[in-house]
């Protein structure tokens, strides 16, 4: 059995009395005792003998489920990536439900349900003797409840199909027939959508005739190239095969504008899977999936574990978004199994994004995914031209150089709206004194407090740590002064360049609101914002067809990152925003502000775009012998006092080495960048290999004895297999 806890362990329990073992099946629920605890937990093998001691072998309590709620396969996958992520099972099998499943709710709508006797509610019945604890026990829950159906009866007892039995007899209880709704009966193809273009129909035919079998595509092409009108061809196409589609989308993307666009094409039920959802719509969208009365379903990350009645397609749009790998706890990829999940199901999956991710890239080049590419916007928008603004030799007011400032004046005089992008929320990112070199610190990261003045104060990004503004300098007393530029700050600078022009700032803290980001995106869209300053958060999935300038204001931050990752994420999230631009007839002006004009990577950008930019990342990747032409994992540490993470990864290191798999080499142990992070010091060990064997071979062994180590239980620590970021 698999049980939701923190060991990467199963457990072995006897079949419930009077439940037939023969008829049991992997992938039901059972109730079973756990230390003191009764928890829902999922069969996962059945075995004719256990290691337990026979005296010390407990019985699962119950049946919950009559049909499993993990089909074959994707307990099959689940468990499978249990392993290949060195993740507890029982863990990831409940990252895979629903929450109201974790606790023991009814997988189906039942349909049948108890409810007390009119007799029994009038009070004619002779009372129960007071012996019939349980019955009377039963009785009073019924009171208290409408109805109850087999999951709320099987949470109070495990003997409650016999004691409703008895209580039948007696005439305290009747029995009600609850009919599911039958799902509705709809035609399919809503609207046709737009003739494709030839790319697009050669796209949408190799999807097609790729029924029945396992086959990866890479859809590459520009914002604007048409990839959504391909993904809606091709579930179209899966639909009407009576099979199921899933999509994954970036948890940002999944605006209700996206859910519309394919509400509108197709005439059936959607089911949307996302994070801010409760657990009855979530339960809900669960079912739809499972029953296939849902032929298509959306979702964010953790609806690649959506069951499926009948799969035929798989899609990822995004793919290279960061947001698909869970960054705490199981650290899986959804990306990398939505290929794990369609090979098992045979049938095709798309990747789709204007910036693919170097793996998938390299994936295509290496024949082991198709490349499908829309070369041009549709419309015959033009490509946006890139200009490149020197910040060594223009002037420049708070962030925003003179030629910058003259550009945006032309635009918005020819009716344009303009976008700047800035990858830094807050007023200024420092709070720093002229007269002694104090800079405000985080009392709990070795890292500086951001100004806000939205609310006055100063805060961690990292740590959520705030303070108040110090009045003077604590060390010198001398007056402080902000310094760099945040998002607020390019905001009030635009302001007071351009009074007259409405303005509009999006990032996490402006869009705090339900609903506020929306409101604002609408506002950019009916053309009543011309000025649009933002984060990462306009990178994304929104589109502004009446942009026709995107500002990258500062492009320095990634290129001299120490992840080997940072200058694929800096290309694509320069790309990805001045593809905001021009979506309509106008073409696009994209400007990027740097201090290094010179740097290769820029250079790349601009005179072959995206893709001789990759190329040429993929062959430092190569050639230094990164991802994706190696493997990586990381053993991470985290403790209050600053020595013992290292002491751990000491031990975890030497516990690695005496295994000696050939093939793997292990760097570090290392501090991380910033050491110290919420009160807390980090470190890691990293491992790394030629392919994922060896690399595979190791960590079976190793994290068993890792897990064993003394040191393991002074820090917290956690495994991260194709970690995205290195610290
Ligand atoms: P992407 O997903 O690559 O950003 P979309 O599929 O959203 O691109 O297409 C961009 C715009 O072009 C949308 O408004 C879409 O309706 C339109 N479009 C897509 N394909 C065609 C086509 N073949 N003919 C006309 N318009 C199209
Ligand atoms: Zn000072
Ligand atoms: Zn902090």
């Amino acid at each position: 059995m698999a049980v939701d806890v923190p060991l990467r362990r199963l457990f072995d329990y006897r079949c419930p009395s009077g439940v037939d073992a023969a008829l049991l099946q992997p992938g039901q629920r059972l109730w079973v005792p756990f230390g003191r605890q009764r928890v829902a937990a999922v069969l996962v093998e059945l075995a004719s003998s256990s290691t337990v001691p026979e005296a010390k072998l407990r019985s699962a309590t119950a049946l919950i489920d009559e049909t499993p709620v993990l089909d074959p396969s994707l307990l099959e996958l689940l468990l499978w990536s249990a392993e290949y992520y060195r993740h507890p099972p029982g863990e990831v099998l409940s990252a895979a439900l629903p929450g109201a499943l974790r606790t023991g709710a009814a997988a189906l709508e039942t349909a049948e349900h108890w409810t007390l006797s009119a007799a029994a509610r009038t009070g004619e019945l002779p009372p129960l003797s007071p012996r019939a604890h349980k019955l009377r026990e039963l009785v009073e829950w019924l009171q208290r409840h409408e109805a109850a159906d087999e999951a709320a009866l099987g949470a109070l007892s495990s003997r409650w199909r016999d004691h409703l039995r008895e209580l039948e007899k007696r005439g305290w209880v009747r029995r009600l027939q609850v009919t599911p709704p039958a799902a509705p009966r709809v035609a399919v193809a809503a609207s046709a959508g737009p003739e494709p273009t030839p790319e697009q129909r050669d796209a949408i035919e190799a999807i097609a005739a790729a029924a029945g079998r396992y086959a990866p595509f890479l859809l590459h092409g520009v914002t604007g190239s048409g990839k959504t009108e391909v993904y809606l061809r091709a579930i179209d196409a899966v639909v009407q095969r009576g099979q199921q589609a899933l999509v994954l989308v970036p948890e940002i993307s999944l605006t209700p504008q996206l859910v519309a666009r394919f509400a509108a094409r197709f005439a059936v039920p959607l089911a949307v899977l996302h994070s801010s959802l409760t657990d009855v719509e979530r339960l809900r969208a669960w079912r739809a999936a499972r029953s296939g009365e849902a032929p298509v379903v959306i979702g964010t990350r953790s609806a690649i574990f959506a069951p499926l009645a009948n799969a035929g397609l798989i899609v990822v749009d995004e793919e290279h978004d960061a947001s698909y790998k869970q960054q705490e706890g199981f650290r899986y990829s959804a990306r990398d199994l939505a290929l794990a999940r369609a090979q098992r199901l045979s049938i095709p999956v798309v990747l789709g994004s204007a910036t693919p991710s170097l793996e998938s890239l390299e994936r295509a080049q290496s024949g082991r995914a198709t490349l499908l590419s829309l070369p041009g916007r549709t419309g015959g928008a033009k490509p946006p031209a890139i200009h490149l603004i020197d910040l060594r030799r223009h002037a420049a007011t708070q962030g925003i150089a003179t030629p910058t400032v003259l550009t945006i004046k032309r635009h918005l005089d020819a009716g344009g709206q303009v976008l700047l992008y800035l990858n830094r929320r807050g007023y200024a990112p420092t709070l720093f004194c002229p007269s002694c070199g104090w800079a405000a610190p985080c009392p709990r990261c070795d890292a500086r407090l951001t100004v806000h003045r939205r609310d006055g104060r100063l805060h961690c990004h990292h740590c959520g740590t705030e303070q108040r503004i110090p009045e003077l300098c604590p060390t010198c007393g001398d007056a402080t002064k902000p310094v760099g530029q945040g998002t607020e700050r390019i905001e009030e600078t635009l302001a007071s360049l351009f009074p007259d022009v409405a303005l509009e700032r999006i990032d996490r803290d402006a869009v705090r609101k339900r609903g506020a980001l929306e409101a604002a995106l609408d506002r950019v869209t009916s053309g009543e914002v011309r000025l649009l300053v933002g984060t990462q958060m306009l990178t994304k999935g929104h589109h502004f067809p009446d942009v026709s300038l995107v500002v990258v204001l500062n492009a320095d931050q990634g290129l001299f990152g120490t992840d080997f990752r940072a200058s694929e994420r800096l290309a694509q999230s320069i790309v990805q925003v001045a593809g905001r631009a021009g979506r309509a007839e106008r073409a696009g002006e994209v400007l990027i502000q740097t201090e290094y004009p010179e740097h290769p990577l820029l250079a790349q950008l601009i005179s072959g775009g995206y893709d001789a930019f990759a190329a040429a990342a993929l062959e430092e990747r190569r050639a230094a012998s990164w991802p994706p032409f190696a493997r990586v994992a990381v053993l991470r540490a985290e403790a209050a006092r600053s020595d013992v993470p290292m002491e751990f990864l000491e031990r975890a290191r030497e516990a690695a080495n005496a295994l000696a798999v050939r093939g793997v080499e292990i760097l570090g142990p290392a501090t991380a960048p910033m050491e110290r992070r919420a009160g807390v010091h980090r470190a890691q060990l990293l491992l790394h290999a030629p392919s994922h064997s060896p690399l595979q071979r190791l960590l079976a062994r190793w994290i068993p004895t890792v897990e064993e180590l003394p040191e393991a239980r002074k820090v917290r620590w956690s495994i991260d297999v194709d970690p995205l970021e290195l610290f």
